[in-house]
């Protein structure tokens, strides 16, 4: 079991089951987690437009966002589209940059429609040329495209984020100045995991960035501390 493995059990053992990619619920008016999401193309599409509003803010803020573009109806491809960026701008404020973010899932639905809104043409795609096209669409960038590709298309990526970057470069495995191609090719090359793994391991490590190896990281409370350089180097 390589090292990366062995974290990913550790963490597991720890956080339990996280259940991505959370799901809107009206009756509940709050994410679902755990509904083995994408069940659909309507999961797919919900899981496009939060992986663009999740940029730089918090996920109860994108739970705001998309609760308001459900609740008027405009969360599918052809209305969301159709919609006037004012509208959309209005709804998806509680999750920042939301003049910026319609472009952006504007930018996304311009390309979606020259595929006729199609899933299942989006689905014949092989995953590097689909990575390409949705990096072609100004505002997507790796991190975005890969949580599409993982989360909504089901594709064996793994994401990378800061968190991914600050732990992992902490437990001396990755440096932080490495690039995100980098990272991201250090995790296929060392965890040998299915496409559910891949989308538990990203959702564990978000869960670690956030509780415990946050910017003034919790080392003494860590699971990973036996096997963490920054904890070594703090202690001696
Ligand atoms: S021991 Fe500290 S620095 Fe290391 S992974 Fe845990 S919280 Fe992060």
């Amino acid at each position: 079991m390589s090292e990366v493995e062995e974290i990913y059990s550790i963490l597991n053992k720890t956080y339990k089951k996280q259940g991505w990619w959370p799901i809107f619920s009206n009756e509940k008016g709050s994410s679902e987690y755990n509904v083995g999401a994408p069940r659909d193309d309507n999961d797919r599409f919900e899981i496009i437009i939060g992986a663009i509003l999740t940029q730089n803010v918090a996920w109860k803020n994108v739970e705001k966002a998309l609760g308001a573009l459900k609740k008027i109806k405009i969360l599918s491809p052809r209305k969301l589209h159709k919609a006037e960026d004012k509208i959309i701008a209005s709804c998806i404020k509680p999750a920042g940059y939301y003049n910026q973010k319609t472009i952006k899932i504007k930018n996304f639905l311009n390309w979606f429609k020259t595929i006729n809104y199609s899933f299942d043409e989006l689905k014949k795609l092989k995953t590097d040329i689909l990575r390409e096209r949705l990096l072609e669409i100004n505002g997507i960038g790796p991190e975005t495209a890969d949580s599409i590709l993982l989360y909504a298309m089901d594709r064996k990526i793994f994401v990378i984020d800061a968190y991914t970057k600050r732990i992992f470069s902490r437990l001396n495995l990755t440096s932080i100045d490495d690039s995100y191609d980098s990272v991201q090719k250090f995790f296929h090359k060392e965890f040998n995991g299915t496409i559910k793994k891949y989308n538990e391991y990203h959702a564990l490590i978000v869960a670690h960035g956030k509780d415990i190896c946050k910017n003034k990281p919790l080392c003494s409370g860590c699971c990973l501390n036996h096997t963490c350089f920054y904890y070594s180097e703090i202690q001696s």
